[in-house]
């Protein structure tokens, strides 16, 4: 008798927690894997945070938070979005979490019900499709481009507008294609936004340090779409802080408090002792963060260079994140013995056999021409999978 409910046998499994894991047993069983699979700094966290963390439990900062965090975290958010990010927020329009995973979780599920539509500018990140599912939302992919590096202009998200959208989800920089959109960009979507009073908007920027061209960019920094969009950040990423939890929003005063009863029913406030590390991490100058900026772009233009002497791999300039997101649909129709490739998930299966080298199928991203390689691994082990992987393509005929 199956006892589970239809809601989670109709969730699909996370694909880039799924390879990281295949390739974590396929080690731990002695086969040298390596893992471009896992969008995880490989990175220490900063010894100035850590220590802010040991003073909060020698502080005590060991009970149950309030839900949506402590107020002088929020506080320091708060000042955050504005010295980074000229937002106005009040500490009571920001939520803090176990993560922006839960962030946006709990956004999709404060406002999206069954029958909305949701558009995903595809390539996506994984989450964003079954969270939508989750919460009984029809997702709308709208396909991009490798020429436009993988962004929707103002027309397209206009095209895919109708009565029932709800909410569009997108990430800048972007996980998996390393895209970013200019204010220029912003500001074209920002009009398209402006006039559908209807929608939403999740703007994730959690990888905003992560940006090899200049300045980020806000999208509710236009202030006609201010009210309508909500600003997902957290410390994963740009802090090296993946294991600690912690990410939060800026959003509409309204939908901040609903997000605080949702979290309020689900798991309360993320770690106290996380909260005090939060507050060292975000006072400090974001520059203090710049040299793992500069090893990602080395290591970037070191995948690039091997990536496009291999035939079959088309790749555009990803100019933030730490991911490069090749078009493989050149190798489609070449076999390997009796197995033939025909899309993403055919070649990650193949490389993971043949090279030992686990990356994410671009169809986890809901673009199955084109396979996600995460650069975040020192050179040595870059240069290695480079090799590894050049050598299996050679093998395909
Ligand atoms: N958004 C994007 C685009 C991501 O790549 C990630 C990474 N997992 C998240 C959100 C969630 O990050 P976390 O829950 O670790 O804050
Ligand atoms: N966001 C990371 C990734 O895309 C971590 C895995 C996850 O949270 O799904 O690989």
């Amino acid at each position: 008798m199956n006892l589970l409910s239809d809601r989670i046998q109709n969730l699909s499994e996370s694909q880039t927690i799924a390879m990281s894991k295949k390739s974590r047993e396929m080690q731990e069983s002695g086969i040298d894997v390596i893992s471009l699979s896992l969008g995880e700094p490989d990175f220490n966290t900063p010894d100035f945070i850590k220590d802010a963390a040991k003073k909060g439990i020698d502080e005590n900062f060991t009970y149950y938070p309030p839900i949506a965090g402590y107020k002088d975290l929020r506080e320091a958010i708060s000042r955050k979005f504005k010295r980074d990010n000229n937002l106005d927020y009040s500490a009571e329009q920001i939520v803090v979490s176990t993560g922006a995973k839960q962030s946006i979780a709990n956004v999709v599920l404060c406002t999206v019900n069954p029958g909305d539509e949701v558009l995903l500018p595809a390539p996506y990140w994984v989450s964003y499709f079954d969270l939508v599912k989750l919460a009984g939302g029809t997702p709308i992919v709208i396909p991009t481009q490798i020429d436009n590096d993988f962004k929707i202009t103002a027309e397209e998200l206009e095209q895919h507008i109708t009565a029932k959208t709800k909410l569009l989800i997108f990430s800048s920089p972007c996980n998996p294609s390393g895209s970013l959109y200019g204010s220029n960009e912003l500001a074209s979507l920002s009009r398209v936004i402006a006039k559908n009073k209807g929608m939403l908007v999740i703007s994730d920027e959690i990888y905003e340090l992560i940006n090899f061209e200049g300045k980020h960019a806000s999208l509710a920094a236009n202030q006609e779409v201010y009210d309508q969009v909500v600003t997902v950040n957290g410390l994963s990423k740009g802090f090296a802080m993946t294991g600690w939890r912690c990410g939060y929003i800026g959003a509409p005063l309204w939908l901040a408090k609903a997000c605080d009863k949702m979290q309020g029913q689900i798991t309360s406030a993320t770690s106290g002792i996380t909260q005090r590390a939060a507050i060292a991490a975000l006072e400090a100058a974001p520059s203090e963060m710049n040299y793992m900026k500069t090893a990602f772009l080395k290591r970037r233009d070191l995948v690039l260079k091997h990536l496009n002497e291999i035939e079959g791999f088309v790749t555009n300039l990803p100019k933030g994140a730490f991911y490069i997101f090749p078009n493989i649909s050149g190798l489609f129709g070449k076999k390997y013995g009796d197995q033939t490739i025909s899309s993403g998930q055919d070649l990650c299966v193949f490389l993971l056999q043949e090279a030992r080298v686990a990356l994410v199928p671009g169809e986890a991203f809901g673009s199955p021409q084109c396979l996600r390689i995460s650069y975040a691994a020192s050179e040595e082990v870059l240069e290695e999978a480079m090799k590894r992987i050049k050598n299996a393509v050679q093998k395909l005929k």
